[in-house]
């Protein structure tokens, strides 16, 4: 590779928002050279292993302000973005490049043939058609505005690169350089800590019951305003499925505050309140008062859950519904409302992870993706302080952001940088 060689737009990240980016650009604007830069030397990887490798590409909610909801941070800035580009657009756009996507009964969506090297394949054949250039092993090391507007950026194979539109693109994890590249430009980084996440709990209440799910539980964590319902998965470490997911992504920031040490309140019944539960229970205890109590569950538990949660409130195997006490009468609805659990710590989803934090959003004008901060320079994907939850909503926050930033950067450099092509 040559020594200052020139782009019209650069991008650093070959990644979802990057690629994106990269092919709205050329696309725009053929005139441009565009390259992207991609540190290690795997292009769209984290896209690959998305979804357990089927990759979960957006969520079939196509209103852009229900859309917006499902984002613990950046729900109000995404608003506008998704009213140019949402999950409509993206399968669309995958589906003309001969890759159809289905929705599965929760709304995610897959390509149909669930192979995440589908979605990666047609952005990679679409970024080779459209001439753009990609440097892989080659990360962006340092960047520096130059007079007269423009950059000046230092790869880490030691070469240096001018450019008139540069973007950021490289990721949320904790140790990306691209925080320290954005706030050597002048912005602010939102502290990143992890969001998406399972919980550690060792207690007797669910040992031996991995595999088990409620499909309608409500979860919080007392003394914050932390609490989400869905389904609830018991693991062999502690609690998984969508109801801790969903917290552990709106309470991401206070749960890391907290040091992932914290009490759990589980209500196994769907939300019912411990008054409605003690009133089906003495109507069972009426109608079915020869049966054992930890026979079948008069709320559809699994019965091993059933059996234990009977065990906590004091209720022996053997024991029938008619001598229930007052004690366990008072105690089983406790146990099945509101019942404590530790939280000792936490690990993440393999499925899909992510981190919350990022660069600050108030720098960033949501209509361009330009920093407010530094003219010329453009934001997206998970570098910027949003996620999403699990489902699909990371990906297209990663399209959407990286659709307006390619066409901002292709319509405002109006023509192609004269001097030495690059790459
Ligand atoms: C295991 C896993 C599964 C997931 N599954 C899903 C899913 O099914 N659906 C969903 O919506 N979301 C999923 N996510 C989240 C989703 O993948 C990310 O939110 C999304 O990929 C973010 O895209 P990005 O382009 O912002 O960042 P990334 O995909 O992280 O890409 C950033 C790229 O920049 C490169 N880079 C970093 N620094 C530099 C530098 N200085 N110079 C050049 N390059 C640099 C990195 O090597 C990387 O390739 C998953 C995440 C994980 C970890």
């Amino acid at each position: 590779m040559n020594e200052s060689l020139k782009a019209d737009v650069v991008i650093a990240g070959g990644g979802a928002a990057g690629f994106f980016a990269a092919v709205t650009c050329a696309e725009a604007n053929p005139l441009l050279r565009v390259v992207l830069l991609e540190k290690s030397p795997e292009l769209l990887a984290k896209v690959t292993i998305s979804g357990g490798g089927r990759c979960n590409v957006t969520h079939a909610c196509f209103d852009p302000d229900a859309l917006c909801s499902f984002y613990p941070r950046g729900s109000r800035e995404l608003r506008g973005p998704f009213h140019k580009w949402q999950p409509r657009d993206t399968v669309a756009w995958f589906e003309i490049r001969g890759v159809p996507i289905k929705a599965e009964s929760d709304g995610r969506m897959f390509p149909v043939s669930n192979k995440s090297t589908d979605i990666t394949g047609a952005l990679i054949s679409e970024a080779k058609r459209l001439g753009v250039n990609i440097w892989t092993s080659c990360g962006l090391k340092t960047v520096r505005n130059q007079e007269g507007g423009g950059f000046r950026l230092v790869l880490s194979n030691g070469s240096e690169l001018t450019c008139e539109k540069l973007m950021l693109a490289t990721g949320g994890n904790q140790n990306s350089s691209g925080f320290d590249l954005a706030a050597s430009l002048g912005h602010t980084i939102v502290d990143p800590v992890p969001s998406l996440f399972t919980f550690h709990v060792d207690d007797p209440r669910i040992a031996g019951l991995p595999g088990i799910s409620v499909p309608d539980a409500v979860v919080s964590v007392p003394g914050t305003k932390l609490k989400q319902t869905g389904p609830l998965l018991i693991t062999h470490w502690g609690l998984s499925g969508p109801a801790v997911l969903k917290l552990s992504a709106w309470g991401g920031r206070i749960l890391c505050d907290l040091d992932y040490t914290f009490p759990l309140q589980i209500n196994w019944v769907g939300g019912q309140t411990t008054g409605q539960v003690t009133e089906a229970l003495r109507n069972f205890r009426k109608q079915q008062g020869a049966r054992t109590v930890t026979g079948p569950s008069p709320f559809g538990l699994v019965s091993r859950l059933w059996g234990s949660l009977c065990g906590a409130a004091g209720i022996e195997p053997e024991v029938n519904w008619a001598t229930l006490t007052a004690g366990q009468l008072d105690a089983l609805p406790r146990e099945l409302c509101e019942g404590e659990y530790r939280v000792t710590g936490k690990s993440l989803f393999k499925e899909e992870f992510v981190t919350c934090g990022g660069v600050k959003l108030k720098e960033v004008d949501f209509r361009t993706l330009e920093s407010k901060v530094c003219p010329g320079l453009y934001f997206g994907g998970e570098l910027l302080d949003i996620d999403g939850v699990t489902g699909g909503f990371n990906l297209q926050a990663a399209w959407t952001t990286g659709r307006l930033a390619g066409l901002a950067m292709a319509d405002e450099t109006k023509e192609a940088t004269p001097g030495r092509a690059a790459g």
